[in-house]
């Protein structure tokens, strides 16, 4: 089984492998709980999916503006052509926000050399630069010296682009983070949930530590440490509503609307 979110991650197989005992963990899961069979339509491949649907009722609140947890920690998958096009088309922008252009510069790189590494490099910097230099993912930026957020998120608003065409330039696994896909290594069945709690130990992020999904923790002591004024209560929705969008134009108009109406019919 692998992470279907991970599978062009740059560290390949290391990230999106699930282990054995993990895969068996999940194998159990997946033939206790209720489920539901859909078909997901991952940037145009279709897959038959299992989906965990009472998952979609869980609260979860995306206040990312007012986040300060780094979840752009590092590059999660190697870019996709049209994201690079996106970068060079928008170079001015990228840079004014990422500092990218100027630090490579300052190390010595020609323009050329920058924008080719865009084009070709996995990261869309050179690999000596990242996680040094480039720390972070090389995309994400500090809003205000303050909150991390994501310049090809911030650049597509800026040129007034709708969500469907920034799910579409965005590394998938970012718009759909927490999700949790697992798939058969031959891709037949791919297996849909959230990140868990302590029961189950199969999924590649852990519930308890993401506050998006977990409004007990937004109000622990640890989470108000980096964002002392913490997450609003009343903010938190159920995951199928914060993420309808996302979830019609990253999985598929039919896996959501399977999942709506299995919840409006239970
Ligand atoms: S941890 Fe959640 S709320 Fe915070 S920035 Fe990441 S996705 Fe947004
Ligand atoms: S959301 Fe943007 S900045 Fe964050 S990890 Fe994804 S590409 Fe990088």
């Amino acid at each position: 089984m692998k992470y279907l979110l991970y599978l062009n991650h740059p560290h390949d197989e290391k990230v999106y492998k699930v282990n054995k005992t993990k895969e068996k963990r999940a194998r159990k899961y997946f033939s206790t709980v209720s489920t539901i069979e859909t078909t997901i339509d991952i940037r145009g491949e279709k897959i038959k999916a299992i989906v965990d649907y009472d998952i979609f009722n869980k609260y979860a609140n995306f206040d990312c503006f007012h986040c300060q947890d780094d979840c752009c920690g590092d590059n999660p998958m190697i870019y996709e052509k049209k994201t690079r096009k996106f970068i060079l088309d928008n170079l001015e922008e990228y840079n004014n926000l990422t500092k990218n252009v100027d630090i490579l510069e300052e190390m010595g790189l020609e323009k050329k050399e920058i924008k080719d590494s865009i084009k070709k490099d996995k990261c869309m910097a050179p690999e000596d630069f990242i996680e040094c230099e480039v720390k972070n993912c090389t995309c994400s930026y500090k809003k205000d010296n303050a909150t991390t957020l994501c310049s090809i998120h911030s650049i597509a608003l800026n040129k007034n682009l709708d969500f469907k065409e920034i799910v579409d330039l965005k590394p998938l696994v970012c718009s759909l983070w927490p999700l949790e896909i697992l798939v058969e290594d031959d891709m037949s069945v791919a297996y849909i949930t959230l990140p868990d709690d302590f029961t189950n130990g199969f999924t590649a992020e852990d519930y308890y530590k993401i506050a998006c999904i977990n409004y007990e923790l937004s109000t622990s002591p640890i989470f108000r440490r980096y964002n002392p004024e913490g997450f609003e209560e009343k903010d938190y929705k159920p995951f199928y509503e914060a993420y309808g969008e996302t979830l019609k134009y990253g999985l598929g108009e039919k896996f959501y609307n399977d999942i709506i109406k299995k919840l409006e019919i239970e």
